[in-house]
């Protein structure tokens, strides 16, 4: 693959980008002005081809998809900081990044969950696209339909920095974070197939993440997740019954509520939601409704950068030890961007006490019926109080 350079116009400003190709052919791609030249900085690795085999299978009682990928048991486990895959390479470490610097970089996964090569699976009855209906929604396979697990799965690496965190990000960085979230969602959303993409990051080790360098993923669905579909299916009902935006009622409703308010900008407010399922939980709208990072204002993205890592600060205020998180970008799905549903981010620490975390037990993994034990008033008294 040659290397390509171009820019990527952002709300904010103009970060220069190249993608060049990894020893096994993936994309990897350099946000941001360092590396100078990229193709100075081949890989050199010897890299074996993985197998991906993912298969989705179809659960017909709960009507969603399930992906199943076997060959992800082999994926790099916390590895020694000194042998950290997504630090730059140096003369004595080769590692999925060539070059010796980088401000934010995007490949492809080598261990996918989603692939655009998944061979196509076995099955006892064979299911096809066209067992989605028009809009792309799930509609009803047979009891045991299966498909290839297509789609794609890309890590983005904040910084080059192991031990920074998203939290200690000033507003430029963030900025070329974000502008590497726009490009990968504009770019993945053509690809054939793709109904949704998802920007995510976990972090912390007790939250699952695998390595502690600074990074999240970007997942390119084939079909519309299932929390997403509950979404459009609430949006649609509520626009019937009332004629409104369900996104733009409920953000009013916080805010003239007040009491679950954790930070307000001019673009953006941060609320603990009415019915928070985790012990601190936030969600992050921006005042005027878009459907995607990319339709962000070149002000709202502005204040994001400022706003989000010191909500984050927050979080590892709480118990003064750095919070495993999940940050869960919803953006609308790839066909429903003329709809109602709104861009909107979803914070939560599975910490809910020092040394206390809180696991997903009977009541939620068995029955999906979450209680949690924090009210979400006394949760966002405590993180507007988390001031630096
Ligand atoms: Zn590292």
């Amino acid at each position: 693959m040659p290397t390509a350079v171009s820019n990527v116009p952002t709300a904010v400003s103009t970060v220069p980008k190249a993608t060049v190709a990894l020893a096994d052919g993936r994309a990897l791609t350099y946000f941001g002005a360092i590396p100078k030249r990229p193709a100075d900085f081949p890989d050199r690795r010897q890299l074996p081809a993985t197998g991906v085999q993912s298969e989705a299978r179809w659960d017909s009682l709960l009507s969603e998809w399930v992906v199943i990928a076997s060959h992800r048991q082999d994926r790099t486990f916390q590895p020694a900081a000194d042998a950290c895959p997504l630090c730059p390479s140096s003369a004595g470490s080769l590692t999925e990044i060539p070059a010796p610097e980088y401000e934010v970089v995007v490949f492809e996964n080598r261990f996918p969950t989603l692939a655009t090569t998944a061979p196509p699976a076995q099955s006892d009855a064979a299911c096809s696209d066209d067992a989605r209906s028009d809009d792309g929604r799930a509609g009803q396979p047979g009891l045991l339909a299966s498909r290839p697990g297509a789609g794609r799965c890309e890590v983005i690496c904040f910084s080059q920095d192991h031990s920074a965190s998203f939290a200690g990000l000033n507003a430029d960085q963030a900025a070329t974070v974000v502008a590497a979230w726009v490009d990968r969602s504009v770019e993945l959303a053509r690809l054939p197939g793709v109904e949704q993409v998802y920007c995510f990051e976990n972090r912390g080790a007790e939250i699952g993440a695998t390595l502690s360098h600074p990074h999240g993923q970007i997942y390119a669905y084939p079909s519309i997740t299932p929390r997403t579909d509950r979404m459009l299916a609430a949006c649609a009902s509520y626009r019937r019954g009332t004629g409104r935006s369900l996104f733009d009622d409920l953000l009013a409703a916080e805010q003239a509520a007040g009491s679950r308010i954790v930070l307000t900008g001019s673009h953006w407010t941060a609320f603990v939601p009415f019915a928070a399922r985790w012990p601190y939980e936030v969600h992050l709208y921006p005042h005027r409704r878009v459907p995607d990072l990319a339709a962000l204002s070149p002000a709202a993205t502005a204040e994001f950068c400022e706003l989000y890592p010191y909500l984050l600060r927050r979080f590892d205020r709480l118990f003064d030890a750095p919070a495993p998180y999940v940050s869960a970008w919803h953006q609308a799905p790839v066909r429903h961007r003329d709809g109602d549903f709104a861009l909107h981010l979803e914070l939560f620490t599975v910490r809910r006490a020092p040394g206390k975390l809180k696991y997903l037990a009977g009541t939620e993994s068995g029955m999906g019926a979450f209680a949690n034990d924090i009210t979400p008033e006394a949760a966002a008294s405590r993180l507007r109080a988390m001031r630096e």
